[in-house]
Formats: C-alpha cells, sequence, structure tokens
C-alpha cells in the first residue's frame, strides 16, 4: 500500500535519512523543516502520514500537531512523534497534543514500517467513509454533526493473566470515566468483544505471544470486531511480536512497566479514532436517509417510490394508489402556505398510519401522494384505497385554532409483469381524474380493460 508521508525535521541530515528510508520502501516523500511549513505542507498536500519532530526551534511538535488536530480538514491525518526524549512525560504530552504514535531516534526500520503499515490500514478504511460522506455533503445533502468527539460512555475490554497488572490498566483507564470489562482467557476475549459494545480491547501479551497474536488477526477479520482498536501491553524484549502484531492488526501498544498516563492517553486516542470513524458511517447512513425521503412530510419520495415500483413489477402484482388532495390549492390561498404544509404533513402521517409496513407510501408531487401495494388485487386495493380515503375525510385538519375539512381523491391501478411502472401510474392517473371530475372525495379502479392487458 504506498502513501504520501510528510516528515518535518529542523535538521536536514534528519530529513535525508528518512527520506531515503521511505523512497526505498516505496512511499511517496515530502519534507519540511520548520513547524509552520509542516502545516502548510499538510494543508496543501493532505499527506497520509506525518512524522513529526519533537524539538524545533520556534514552533515545537506538539503545537503542529495540536494545531491540526483542531482542524477539520487535518484531524484525520495521523501523526507519528519522533522523538529523541524517551521521558514518558514527554510521550504523554504528545499524546495529549493528538499524537497517534511515537517512534525514538534513531528510528529503527522494522519499528517505522510495521508502524506505518498498522495506521496507513486503518487510515484507508477512515478515508474511504470520509470520501463517501463527503460526496453525500457535496450532493446538498447535509448531514453534519458535532466538531469534537468525545470519550464519555466508552468500554474496553482488558484481557490479561496477571490480575494485578489488570487491575492496574482497569485502575488507569476507570479515572477517565471508561467501563472496564476483563476476561482472562483468549475465549472469553472473544466471546465479550464479538457479543459486546466495545470501544478498545486492550490485549496484554504472554510470554508466548502467539495465540494472542491470532486473536488479534481474528478480531481483524470478523465483521463485528473489525474496526475495533487493539492495545497490546508487552514487554519491551517482546519487540518483534509487537511489530507482528501490527501486521496482524493491533492499533497501539504500550511497553511494561505500563505508566497510567501513557496508557490513559493512547486509550483515549484510539477511541477518539474509533468514533470519528463511526460518526463518519453514521453521517453517511444519515445522508443516503435522506436521500429518499421527502423532508417535509418523512415520507418516501419521487425517486424512491419509482425504484421500488420498477423493482416489483419484475416478479410481482403490485397496485399504486395516486392520492391527490382535493382544492389544495385554496386551503393555500386562504390560509397561507404554512398552513397547508400542516394539512399535508398530517394527511401523510394519516396514510401512514393506515398502510402496511410493507407498503411503500412517498410524496409523489406537491399536494400528491403515491402509495405501492404489492399482492393486493384490486378490489382489496380498491378497499385500501376507499378506507384512505375515509380516514382523511372524517377528521378535519386542525392548524393551530384554524379547522380545516380536507378530503382526497384517489386513482387505483393493478399490474404485474409485462407492464411498465409509468403505464400503471398513467392508468391509476386516469382514474384519478374521473374521481375528480365526478365530484371529488372518490377511489375510482382504472379502466378495467387494462387491468387485463397487463395480466
Ligand atoms: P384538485 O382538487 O383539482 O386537485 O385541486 P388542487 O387545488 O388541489 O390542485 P392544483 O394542482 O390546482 O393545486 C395544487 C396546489 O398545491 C398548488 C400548490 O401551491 C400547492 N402545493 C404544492 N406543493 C406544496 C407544498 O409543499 N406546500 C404547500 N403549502 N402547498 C403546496
Ligand atoms: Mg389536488
Ligand atoms: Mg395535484
Amino acid at each position: 500500500m504506498t502513501a504520501r508521508i510528510l516528515a518535518v525535521d529542523d535538521i536536514a541530515a534528519n530529513l535525508r535519512l528518512l527520506e531515503a528510508k521511505l523512497q526505498a520502501e516505496y512511499y511517496e516523500v515530502l519534507l519540511s523543516s520548520s513547524g509552520p511549513e509542516a502545516l502548510t505542507t499538510a494543508f496543501t498536500q493532505m499527506p497520509d502520514v506525518i512524522l513529526l519532530d519533537v524539538m524545533m526551534p520556534g514552533m515545537d511538535g506538539y503545537e503542529v500537531c495540536r494545531t491540526l488536530k483542531a482542524d477539520a480538514r487535518t484531524q484525520h491525518i495521523p501523526v507519528v512523534m519522533v522523538t529523541a526524549l524517551t521521558d514518558s512525560t514527554e510521550r504523554v504530552r504528545g499524546l495529549e497534543a493528538g499524537a497517534d504514535d511515537f517512534l525514538s531516534k534513531p528510528v529503527d526500520d522494522a519499528t517505522l514500517f510495521a508502524r506505518l503499515r498498522a495506521i496507513l490500514r486503518v487510515k484507508q478504511v477512515q478515508d474511504a467513509w470520509r470520501l463517501r460522506s463527503e460526496t453525500a455533503r457535496d450532493l446538498g445533502i447535509d448531514a453534519a454533526s458535532e466538531p469534537t468527539i468525545s470519550i464519555a460512555d466508552s468500554r474496553a475490554l482488558v484481557m490479561g493473566t496477571d490480575p494485578d497488572e489488570v487491575q492496574r490498566v482497569r485502575e488507569a483507564l476507570e479515572a477517565d470515566g471508561i467501563e472496564i470489562a476483563t476476561a482472562s482467557t483468549i475465549d472469553e476475549a472473544q466471546r465479550l468483544l464479538t457479543s459486546g459494545d466495545f470501544d478498545l480491547a486492550l490485549l496484554a501479551l504472554p510470554e508466548d505471544a502467539m495465540e494472542v497474536l491470532r486473536l488479534a488477526s481474528r478480531l481483524r477479520a470478523q465483521n463485528s470486531t473489525r474496526d475495533l482498536p487493539l492495545l497490546l501491553l508487552a514487554d519491551p524484549a517482546q519487540k518483534m511480536q509487537v511489530l507482528r502484531g501490527f501486521d496482524l492488526g493491533a492499533n497501539d501498544h504500550a511497553f511494561r512497566p505500563l505508566d497510567p498516563n501513557e496508557l490513559r492517553a493512547r486509550a483515549r486516542n484510539q477511541i477518539r479514532r474509533r468514533r470519528y470513524q463511526e460518526r463518519l458511517r453514521h453521517d453517511l447512513d444519515r445522508s443516503l436517509e435522506m436521500a429518499v425521503t421527502d423532508q417535509l412530510t418523512g415520507l418516501r419520495n419521487r425517486r424512491y417510490v419509482r425504484r421500488h415500483l420498477d423493482g416489483l413489477l419484475r416478479t410481482e402484482e403490485a397496485a399504486v394508489l395516486i392520492v391527490d388532495i382535493d382544492k389544495f390549492k385554496s386551503i393555500n390561498d386562504t390560509h397561507g402556505h404554512n398552513v397547508g404544509d400542516v394539512a399535508l404533513r398530517d394527511v401523510a402521517d394519516r396514510l401512514r398510519v393506515q398502510l402496511r409496513a410493507a407498503d411503500v407510501v412517498a410524496r409523489y408531487g406537491g399536494e400528491e401522494f403515491l402509495a405501492v401495494l404489492t399482492g393486493a388485487p384490486s378490489g382489496y386495493a380498491l378497499a385500501v384505497a376507499d378506507r384512505l380515503r375515509e380516514a382523511i375525510a372524517a377528521e378535519p385538519v386542525k392548524a393551530g385554532p384554524i379547522t380545516l375539512p380536507i378530503t382526497v381523491s384517489i386513482g387505483v391501478a393493478v399490474g404485474g409483469p409485462g407492464i411498465t411502472s409509468e403505464r400503471l401510474i398513467g392508468s391509476a392517473d386516469e382514474a384519478l381524474y374521473r374521481a375528480k371530475r365526478d365530484g371529488r372525495n372518490r377511489a375510482y379502479l382504472a379502466d378495467p380493460a387494462l387491468d387485463k392487458s397487463a395480466v
């Protein structure tokens, strides 16, 4: 998987070294030698990952990281701090600034590439989601949600065989309000994670780490846990297993002795990232929902019901009912457009209540609705139409102090495979026209001759 990487360091020799290593692995490399330059490059070039030096004159790496993570355009770009500082308080500071990981100088190749692969894997998934919700937004389907991501009400699972360690991890994360469940075996962890609603799993590596790494790989492959962040807890001597773990699906790690602050900061970052991804997905669902929904009434829209009918008619009999409000223009003319809207919503609600869940009812035009009923012979469809008509005529619509008697006229047509949806809707329209002509507030069936030719 190739990617564009921005390397930032104030020392030219460091940059050249990183550039050579990354290019040897076929990454595309961008270079910046100061904080402000890095920000400009990040905003204009949108790299996939940023390798960021911590100590730079003027604007240091923490400040660059904070700025990137505070901006909606760049907050999703993973930042790896490259630092000579091994002090854990410095690491925590970086994590607090939103850094996704740390590499120590001099940068060890195996670690660098394992981390990049793990980070890019997650980013690829996120980019796909991001692209789709941006497309939806570009189409004018607004699905904006709040910009900040909190870790409130999050749940993590801690798996380990050393009860003291599990307890220490629990205490560290509970201090942040994260709810903790624990597991002492791989089976138990797998069961809980598969069935439960977790935002993070922390897996302690025992001396023989292979079984746990296999679990990580299984969790990655499984639908319900595919995007679950996995954090490995390991001995420094287990570095190679951790690197293998990254390739098998782990997202992050912490070395023993575990520093509670570092653990907390890493957990927070992983949970936020996961929630960011969930939010993208949720926005997309909402965008799709909005694309098929009429905004005024909440019913399906014209485009949706046409597709639905086309699909049905390929294999099944369907009845269409065109429901048109009688003399609706005079309601607008007398009481204004807002009262007209209230009436439209009320009529929509009554139609929805009267129909079965399997039936689709849509707003088809201004004051016109289309209902599609499956498996409804003409007699039954006409009876349904009469029931709808009655449900609207029986009770006037109330808009504040105004009481509006409303009636509808309905045209009904039934057809099956072999007839097009245009033709079916056309014959329902013809029946509707007759219902209007004969005085309104009635439901008529389309010319039966047309019905027969359809069967
Ligand atoms: P008929 O009984 O023959 O159907 O008469 P009508 O007045 O209902 O039919 P016509 O097609 O002449 O007028 C439809 C009216 O519906 C005109 C338009 O202003 C109104 N309308 C269309 N969309 C909306 C809407 O979203 N809100 C409101 N308030 N009115 C709408
Ligand atoms: Mg009308
Ligand atoms: Mg009309």
